[in-house]
């Protein structure tokens, strides 16, 4: 059962009933209404109405239940799985990233060289750094020196070990057979709270030959609705592009990546140096900040106040215009430090050359490329 909203908890009590206790404020709220929008928000005590009905008491319990339960494996290096509340990333957001772990099997020749490779592994992304969360340790020579040294740094898992955690196992079958399951699980413990399906769900990949079969197959996995994928095989471009989507995934959508606006400085900027303009979006800071960090020339990135919006949705929504792009330049103090006064803007607002010109007039105006990853051609033509 979804969590009851105000108006279903009201229509438990006696004002919508007309009773002659309604709206007694007993409960220290002036009326039921405002008792039961507090309380469906779980802001108040539903035991501070002396009036509530067993039904209601019962039918709130069971709606306040979380529908999965929340895992924690590791010791020292904790990683969290389950908790998810939602069907859809949009009705609120997800909460506890999927788990990424790699088996590493004593028994098989190189494990070490295995270890090695799932130590080094590491990405960056959109200021955050992923490693992989779990080792899951199979074969006969695991010793506990082993199993400290790991636990440092990830979770450890064992087939013991993991038995003992309430987390559902799923075998892999045929794709649309495994989507279908772990969809009817988790529909089941969102709509219906239904125990049974509360585990926190975990895929155990067995080694493929095909890496482009699995990755379409774990991406899949991971969006809907795995809370943990083991991979037998240990393969960085994969795990690099499942924890991109992950992160794309597992962030709120209520509250957009955005950075500081401010003038950010690349390679020791001069009088000479380029101007580069872009939003606040974090994801279209990182990809342009990126690229004029590879040019190995100075430079200087203006980045708007936008709200966290890409380009084009902060110029629709206007919240990038031309007074506001001038404004965060001049405010920035670089129009005296330069000689050579050229704003290269971002190819998505080439419409807006002239306006940015007028708004800026001694500077130039360059319209840049539509794509961050174009950028080192560009600026090699200029
Ligand atoms: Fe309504 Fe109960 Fe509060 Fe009285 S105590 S106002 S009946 S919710």
């Amino acid at each position: 059962m979804a969590e009851l909203s105000g108006l279903q908890v009201f229509k438990y009590l006696p004002a919508s009933q007309k009773l002659p206790e309604g709206n007694c404020k007993k409960c220290g709220f002036s009326t039921c209404m405002a008792f039961a929008l507090k309380l469906a928000k779980t802001q108040t005590d539903i035991e501070l109405c002396p009036y509530v009905a067993e039904e209601l008491k019962s039918v709130f319990t069971q709606s306040m239940k979380r529908p999965q339960k929340e895992v924690i494996l590791g010791k020292k290096h904790k990683v969290i799985i389950g908790n998810e509340d939602v069907l859809f990333r949009h009705d609120k957001t997800f909460i506890n990233r999927t788990a990424i772990g790699i088996v590493l099997d004593t028994d098989e020749k190189n494990w070490d060289e295995k270890l090695d490779r799932i130590n080094n592994f590491e990405i960056t992304r959109v200021n955050e750094t992923f490693k992989i969360d779990v080792v899951y340790l199979k074969g006969e020579n695991i010793s506990s020196e082993l199993i400290g040294k790991l636990e440092e740094n990830f979770a450890v898992l064992t087939d013991e070990s993991l038995k003992k955690h309430p987390i559902k196992q799923i075998e892999e079958k045929t794709l649309p057979e495994t989507i279908k399951e772990l969809t009817e699980i988790r529909r089941k413990a969102i709509l219906e709270k239904d125990e049974n399906c509360s585990n926190p769900v975990c895929i155990y990949f067995k080694h493929h030959e095909n890496m482009l079969e699995l990755m379409s197959k774990a991406s899949i996995y991971l969006c809907k609705y795995a809370n943990m994928l083991i991979f037998e095989d240990f393969d960085e471009a994969l795990i690099s592009t499942l924890m991109t989507l992950r992160q794309n995934i597992y962030t709120d959508p209520q509250k957009p990546l955005q950075v500081e606006s401010k003038v950010y400085e690349f390679n020791n900027p001069d009088e000479n140096s380029l101007i580069f303009l872009t939003t606040n979006f974090a994801l279209t800071y990182f990809a342009v900040a990126n690229e004029i960090e590879a040019l190995n020339k100075p430079a200087y990135l203006v980045v708007t106040p936008s709200d966290g919006m890409s380009v084009l949705t902060a110029w629709s929504a206007e919240k990038f215009t031309a007074q506001i792009a001038a404004k965060t330049v001049k405010n920035a103090g670089i129009a005296e430090k330069l000689k050579n006064k050229k704003i290269i803007i971002p190819g998505l607002l080439s419409h807006m050359k002239e306006e940015i010109k007028e708004a800026l007039p001694e500077f130039e105006i360059l319209v840049g490329p539509n794509e961050a990853y174009l950028l080192s051609d560009f600026v090699r033509s200029l």
